[in-house]
């Protein structure tokens, strides 16, 4: 799900970067990266209210600089307004009403996005019902009093601002599920691949993947759709005799970056090899969701310790994958091959929730009160200021501490224990990203250069 995006605007000198300061300062600067939005350095984090959202200063763009209001308004203001879910007109409540605010409030008025209109500099909160009153003429609302520099009636303004926004979904509805099954040569992904195909209803049919020899299948199951990657490269050896030793493993980390979710194919009668393992490295490194298939399980012999030492076995050799669901399946029988897409589903949603940042912060207290952060020899203990995701497909999750050096592995793994504990994120990574001050003065700065643009 993309986060909403609030846009500010309004003439040069009425405090709109103040305002985007005030308003992101919560959150700090981490640029989120979503695909399909034009991304630059002046888009910052905010939260309010169990809301994350981003915010954009169009300022730079409506103005030269600090001159004169420019009547060629720039496309990127129109797309920045475009995408926007709320518009923050900022005005000056000590100067009063002016002809470029006006000037901006009719082309708002003609624009689509709903705007929430900020008197700022209105320092004393019964003054600043007075100062505001005149801008009622705008036509555009309720004009909220507010100082961006004591910070008072900027709540006010966000509540505003966060009822335009539609409703959260965490769990995001997903269009097509991109797979990719990969594995050692014999492993059996021909033969699930056919399984698979086999338990889908409708084959809408095989289309060319995005490079020439790498054809996707895309099947459809239960209204969901999956495009299957690099068929072509699962069945290929069957028309030519590479011999068995020959295994492409570039042609699997292709397929593996391509993919949302990874079907990891092992061969029960083999165990976990070096060759699986580096395999399986690439998926957690590149950030994929992840389902594991142990294959063959039908020429096991088990009684009814097996499963149980299986899983131990993968465990040790895999652990960077312990995240990942495993499932026992067999190919030639067909059993547990039902499963397979059930699991994907799950860990394809995983890969692309959003948790908010309120929760966040709950998970991060809960914990830390059951465990308190290490503190060092001379006695200055870690301390987690808070935390906030700053990306999906994997999750990433920022936490800003005093001084990250102060976290142990130990600790960090504590961590990330409690946020699967509490929240899921089934078959997917979880990025932690541990910031300390120094990092984020950096970055606050970097950031701040860049809104003013
Ligand atoms: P922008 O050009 O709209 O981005 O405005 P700035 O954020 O750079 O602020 C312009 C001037 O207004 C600066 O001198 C700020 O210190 C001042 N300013 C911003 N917010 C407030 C406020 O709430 N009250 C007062 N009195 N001054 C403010
Ligand atoms: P690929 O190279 O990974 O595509 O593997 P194939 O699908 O071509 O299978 C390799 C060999 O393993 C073939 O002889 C299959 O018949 C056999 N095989 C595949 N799946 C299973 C399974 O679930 N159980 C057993 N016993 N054999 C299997």
């Amino acid at each position: 799900m993309k986060l909403p995006i609030v846009a500010i605007i309004g003439r040069p000198n009425v405090g709109k970067s103040t305002l985007v300061n005030r308003i992101s300062e919560t959150s700090e600067a981490i640029v989120h990266d979503e695909p399909g939005v034009t991304r630059d350095r002046t888009y910052k984090p905010a939260s309010w209210q169990d809301r994350d959202f981003q915010i954009v200063d169009t300022g730079g763009l409506l103005f030269d600089d600090d001159t004169e209001f420019l009547p060629l308004i720039r496309e990127q203001v129109f797309l920045a307004l475009a995408e926007a879910s709320a518009a923050i007109f900022v005005v000056d409540g000590q100067t009063g009403l002016t002809a470029a605010d006006e000037e901006i409030a009719n082309w708002l008025r003609q624009q689509s996005v709903p705007v929430v209109m900020a008197v700022n500099k209105c320092e004393s909160p019964e003054g600043g019902l007075a100062q505001a009153a005149e801008f009622w003429n705008l036509g555009l609302g309720e004009p909220y009093p507010l100082s961006a520099i004591h910070r008072n009636g900027v709540g006010d303004l966000l509540d505003g601002v966060i009822s335009y926004f539609s409703p959260i979904e965490l769990l995001p509805e997903i269009e097509e599920i991109k797979v990719a099954i990969v594995g050692r040569p014999n492993v059996g992904k021909s033969s699930l691949l056919n399984a698979l195909v086999g338990e889908t209803r409708a084959i809408v049919s095989p289309i060319s993947g995005t490079t020439r020899d790498a054809i996707d299948m895309v099947v459809e199951r239960n209204g969901q759709t999956y495009r299957l990657g690099d068929t072509a490269g699962i069945r290929k050896k069957k028309k030519i005799d590479y011999g068995t030793e020959f295994f492409s493993i570039n042609r699997a980390f292709k397929a593996i970056r391509r993919a949302d979710v990874v079907l990891m194919v092992f061969d029960a009668l083999d165990g976990i090899t070096d060759q699986d393992q580096k395999l399986a490295g690439r998926i957690a490194e590149e950030g994929r969701a992840c389902v594991m298939l142990v294959n063959k399980w039908d020429a096991i012999e088990k009684d009814s310790h097996t499963i149980y030492e299986y899983n131990e076995h993968l465990d040790e050799r895999l652990y960077y994958l312990s995240w990942a669901e495993k499932l026992f399946v067999s190919a030639l029988t067909g059993k547990r091959v039902d499963t397979i897409l059930d699991r994907v589903d799950v860990a394809a949603a995983e890969h692309k929730r959003r948790v908010s940042t309120a929760v966040i912060n709950e998970v991060i207290e809960e914990a830390v009160r059951w465990k308190s952060p290490p503190t060092s020899r001379q006695g200055k203990q870690g301390k987690i200021y808070y935390g906030t995701q700053v990306k999906s497909a994997p999750p990433t999750i920022v936490l800003f501490v005093n001084d990250p050096q102060r976290f142990n592995d130990n600790y960090r793994r504590y961590i990330e224990r409690q946020f699967r504990e509490q929240l899921g994120f089934t078959g997917t990574p979880l990025r932690l990203l541990w910031r300390g001050k120094k990092v984020r003065e950096v970055e606050r700065s970097g950031a701040n250069r860049a809104v003013r643009v």
